[in-house]
C-alpha cells in the first residue's frame, strides 16, 4: 500500500497539485490549507465544508500529519521541553518553549542530531541521524502546548538549520504565508554556525532575523570549539555579512558562549570588537552549561559582566542572555535525545 503523505508541511502550490491529481474541485485547495494551517484541525474528517465523498478521496492519499509530544517537562521558570517521536525509526527530537512576559518563543529543531560536532553542544555529541521534513519542523510549531499563543520561533534547537535548507525554508514560507499563519518574518530567527553557500542564499531568499554562532573571534580557537570553522571560516562569514545591506530592519546578532579561561579574557573582547567593527549587530553573551563529559567550564558572572561592559563601551548592543530551563536540560546546547533513544529501544526490546 502506498504510504500516505502529510498535508501539514505542504505549501499551497503543492496542495493545489494534489487537488488536481485527485480530481477534486479547484477551490478545495485553499479550503484544505485553511483547515490545516489556520483552523489547525488534526483530522481530515473535521473539514466540514468539503463533501464526505471528497474527504474520503483526500484521506485515501493524505493525512494531516500532526503528532503530539510524547513527553513534556516543565522547568521551575516556566520553560517547557517537549519530546517528539519523528517519522525516522526510533528517533526523537526535542523542542523548547520559553515564556517571557507577553512573549512565548519556540526553539525549534531542524535535524535529528547534528553533523557539526561543536565541542560544547550535547546535540553535536549525538551524531547525525537525519534531516527533519517540513512536516516534522512545522509539527513542533503546531503541537507544542500553547501552540496558538506562540509569538516567536527561533531555529536554535537540535541541528544546523542551513544544513537542511530546503525543508527549513519551506517551513518558513508556510509560517509567513497569507494562507497559513501569516507571521511577519521578524518573528522568526535562524541561528547558524555560518554554512557559507546556504547563508548567502538565506540572506537573499528570506528576511528573517539571523543569529551567528560565533564563540571565538580567533580562527584557530574557533576550529577547536567548532570544527566547521575549517570549512566556513569566521572571517569569510563576516565578509559576507559586511557585503549585505542591513537596512531592511532585519536583525543580525552574534551568539557568544563564554568558557572560563578559554574565550573570556579582555584580549578576546578586543579581537571581537576588531572582527565585528562596522557591522550593525547585537552580541549575546551566553553562560555555558557544563555537562558530565565536557572539559569546558562556564565563565563566572563578574567576568561576563566585564566582557559585556567592554563591548558596550565600544558601541555594541551587548546582553548577557538569561539562562532558561537549565533544571530540565532545556538550556542552550543541552538538547539531546541520546539517552531517550536508548531508553525507548530498551523499552521496545522488553515489550
Ligand atoms: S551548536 Fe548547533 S551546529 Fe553545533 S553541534 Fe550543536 S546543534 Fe550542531
Amino acid at each position: 500500500m502506498e504510504e500516505k503523505q502529510y498535508l501539514l508541511g505542504m505549501p499551497l502550490a503543492e496542495i493545489k497539485e494534489a487537488v488536481k491529481e485527485l480530481d477534486l474541485p479547484k477551490f478545495a485547495a485553499s479550503q484544505i490549507a485553511d483547515w490545516v494551517y489556520v483552523k489547525r484541525v488534526t483530522s481530515i474528517d473535521e473539514m466540514s465544508n468539503i463533501s464526505l465523498k471528497n474527504r474520503a478521496i483526500l484521506k485515501s492519499r493524505f493525512d494531516i500529519g500532526r503528532v503530539m509530544p510524547i513527553e513534556v517537562q516543565t522547568s521551575t521558570d516556566g520553560t517547557k521541553k517537549m519530546l517528539f517521536e519523528t517519522h525516522h525509526n526510533n528517533k526523537f527530537i526535542e523542542s523548547v518553549t520559553i515564556p517571557d512576559n507577553d512573549r512565548l518563543t519556540l526553539c525549534v529543531s531542524s535535524q535529528i542530531g547534528c553533523k557539526m560536532n561543536c565541542e560544547f553542544c550535547m546535540t553535536g555529541r549525538m551524531g547525525f541521524s537525519g534531516n527533519l521534513s517540513t512536516n516534522e519542523i512545522l509539527n513542533q510549531v503546531y503541537s507544542v502546548p500553547d501552540a496558538e499563543n506562540l509569538s516567536n520561533v527561533v531555529f536554535m534547537g537540535m541541528g544546523e538549520p542551513l544544513d537542511n535548507y530546503d525543508n527549513v525554508m519551506k517551513a518558513i514560507e508556510i509560517l509567513t504565508a497569507d494562507y497559513a499563519l501569516a507571521w511577519s518574518p521578524k518573528r522568526i530567527t535562524l541561528s547558524t554556525i555560518g554554512v557559507l553557500p546556504k547563508l548567502k542564499r538565506f540572506l537573499e531568499e528570506s528576511s528573517c532575523h539571523l543569529a551567528i554562532s560565533l564563540h571565538s573571534p580567533l580562527s584557530e580557537q574557533r576550529q577547536l570549539l567548532m570544527p566547521a570553522e575549517k570549512v566556513y571560516p569566521i572571517e569569510q562569514i563576516v565578509d559576507l555579512l559586511h557585503n549585505y545591506d542591513w537596512t531592511h530592519q532585519r536583525r543580525l546578532s552574534f551568539e557568544y558562549i563564554m568558557f572560563a579561561g578559554v574565550n573570556d579574557s579582555p584580549i578576546y573582547a578586543r579581537r571581537l570588537v576588531k572582527l565585528l567593527a562596522g557591522l550593525n549587530c547585537r552580541i549575546n553573551l551566553i553562560r555555558f552549561h557544563a555537562f558530565p563529559e565536557s572539559l569546558l567550564q562556564p565563565s563566572d558572572e563578574e567576568t561576563m559582566i566585564k566582557f559585556r561592559d567592554y563591548l558596550t563601551s565600544k558601541g555594541f548592543i551587548c546582553t548577557i542572555r538569561a539562562s532558561r530551563g537549565e533544571d530540565i536540560f532545556a538550556a542552550c546546547g543541552m538538547l539531546s535525545t541520546m539517552n531517550t533513544n536508548r531508553q525507548k529501544r530498551k523499552k521496545g526490546e522488553k515489550s
